[in-house]
């Protein structure tokens, strides 16, 4: 298949990567030229700009960083001429940013007026996840939308969720990371009082990782914590962006998310103090003595 992929960043660039190297062929686009690079060195092409890239494939991928540009690559902005420019009807994007349910049914509606179809498709697993092509990737979209793009999304990702229905991709994703965000601000804070009772972080991983304490965070960031690495991964400022739409899902159902409320303030504390684009453990800074 001819595949767009536009957003080659932290988690774009891998996913990207994995789909080339499936067999897939690609035009790829990112804001900055030099996210191409490497993608370009495995054999995809660089669009000059997002019309046209639409205008040489029948399906597109996107990871950006939030709503806000996703809406101005499908739709454009001012000077900047968006994916729909070049598109077809018939043509399809599934867009694997994390963004609020809401933003994607509206945008799917600005969509489906140029005939094109747009699916929120948000991953999880982090970059790590990302470069083995084992992320689990929810779809707002019935099983038998994904089947004829398995090939594709299968080389992304080894659980591949149909969930039914635009924007329950997005609502699960926020679900998602409400519990690990927030049970990674816990982790950090039980780390920083290991800090100061002289408890060594990887003894504390060790013996938390075969405990009730466990958790997925912990398995994929205990060496980097270990090291005090907070080099990125996934940034804090998108921890904040997505615990930030989760929050306001919660206030929208009518439903109690005060721990989740107090962890949000911990990440905005870290982005306000210059450290949003640590990885999202990084809010360890605030917190270590
Ligand atoms: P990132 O900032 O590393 O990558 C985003 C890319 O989009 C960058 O390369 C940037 O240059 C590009 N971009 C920005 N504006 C653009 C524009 N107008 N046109 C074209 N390209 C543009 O972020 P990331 O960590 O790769 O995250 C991407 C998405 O995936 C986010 O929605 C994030 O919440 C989600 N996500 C991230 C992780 C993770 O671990 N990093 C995990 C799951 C989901």
């Amino acid at each position: 298949m001819h595949v767009g992929f536009v957003g080659t960043g932290n988690m774009g660039f891998p996913m990207a990567a994995n789909v080339v190297k499936a067999g897939h062929r690609m035009t790829v686009y990112d804001a900055r030229p030099e996210a191409t690079s490497e993608l370009e060195r495995l054999g995809a092409t660089r669009a000059a700009d997002l019309p046209s890239l639409a205008r040489v494939v029948r399906m597109t991928l996107l990871s950006l960083p939030n709503e806000r540009v996703v809406e101005a690559v499908v739709l454009g902005a001012p000077g900047a001429p968006g994916l729909l420019a070049g598109a077809q009807p018939g043509d399809l994007v599934f867009d694997l940013s994390t963004v609020s349910p809401d933003s994607t049914r509206r945008l799917a509606a600005r969509a489906a007026d140029r005939g094109v179809r747009l699916i929120d498709a948000p991953v999880s697993g982090s970059v790590s996840g990302a470069r083995a092509g084992t992320l689990a990737v929810m779809i707002g979209a019935s099983e038998q939308d994904v089947a004829p793009w398995k090939p594709v999304l299968g080389a992304i990702g080894t659980n591949l969720f149909a969930l039914g229905e635009l924007g329950r991709g997005n609502v699960l994703k926020l679900l998602n990371n409400y519990v690990a965000l927030t049970g990674q601000a816990v982790l950090c804070e039980a780390m920083a009082l290991a800090d100061r009772l002289g408890v060594p972080r990887a003894t504390v991983a060790d013996v938390l990782g075969k405990s009730s304490g466990g958790s997925f965070i912990l398995e994929r960031k205990r060496a980097a914590l270990a090291a005090r690495d907070y080099s990125p991964g996934f940034f804090v400022d998108l921890a904040l962006k997505d615990l930030t739409l989760a929050l306001a899902l919660a206030e929208s159902a009518g439903a109690r998310a005060e721990v989740a409320r107090q962890a949000s303030r911990l990440y905005a504390e870290a982005s306000q103090k210059g450290l949003g684009t640590l990885d999202s453990s990084g809010l360890l800074r605030l917190l270590e003595p």
